[in-house]
């Protein structure tokens, strides 16, 4: 697969172009943002950890029937996947509360939820990814009714396979964003990442967290922390 322009830089991601107009490169970088971007800095290895463990998971969920755009790892920071139109939402699905649940709704962060909660975000950076409900999105045409309806039951899927893998692990999957897109035939599919940038995990024993939030809240240890999440998965 040969790898043509760059179409976009994220804050952790490149894309390119590839020889096939459906499939696209994506090349994580070690580049580590927060607060839509106030903060600025490096997680060294982050790029490498994020691409394989998004990966490693991608595959485990479309074995669960949950489809996905992962195609092919290519490298250590490298992946093969589908091109696809990202829908503008940012699908957030929450098992207890934690980030800016506790903070808008004054609730301590640790609080277990009895079922998860779902929000959608929309994915506009210059209105600061305000929150939105499902009216909204169809008033905005982010998606069709039936669209948000799918995307609402895949997420609660990857909730339901994530969480019991993560428990195995000894890790409690507190919270975590999805983004999905549509491909070239409009099928909507899981995008984007799964990573420690994405979501919040705590070690069961200790309640160490072992995601971004170190770096957010400068916590220190944050490749300890990637790297220890990392060897978990297995
Ligand atoms: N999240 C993300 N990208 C964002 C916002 C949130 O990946 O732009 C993830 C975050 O890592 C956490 C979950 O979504 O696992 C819920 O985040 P929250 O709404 O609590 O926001 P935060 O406290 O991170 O600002």
């Amino acid at each position: 697969m040969e790898k043509r322009e760059q179409i976009y830089e994220g804050k952790a991601k490149k894309v390119y172009l590839t020889d096939d107009p459906d499939l696209v490169i994506v090349d994580y970088k070690d580049d580590a943002t927060a607060f839509n971007g106030l903060k600025k800095g490096t997680i060294t290895g982050k790029g490498v950890i994020n691409n394989k463990m998004s990966n490693l998971l991608m595959q485990k969920l479309e074995e669960a029937g949950i489809p996905t755009h992962f195609v092919e790892e290519l490298s250590d920071r490298e992946t093969l996947v589908k091109k696809v139109d990202i829908v503008p939402l940012e699908v957030i699905i929450r098992n207890i509360a934690a980030g800016s649940f506790s903070k808008n709704y004054g609730v301590k962060e640790g609080t277990p939820f009895d079922a998860p909660t779902i929000e959608f975000s929309y994915k506009n950076d210059d209105l600061g990814d305000p929150l939105i409900n499902d009216y909204h999105a169809l008033a905005l045409k982010l998606a069709t009714k039936e669209e948000i309806e799918l995307i609402k039951k895949y997420a609660f899927a990857v909730n339901d396979y994530m969480k019991a893998y993560w428990k195995e692990r000894g890790v409690i999957l507190v919270d975590f964003k999805l983004e999905f897109g549509k491909t070239s035939d409009g099928t909507i599919v899981l995008a984007d990442e799964i990573s420690p940038d994405t979501c919040r995990f705590w070690d069961a024993e200790t309640m160490e967290k072992l995601d971004k939030d170190r770096f957010r809240r400068d916590l220190g240890g944050v490749e300890d922390a990637y790297n220890e999440i990392m060897g978990r998965l297995s």
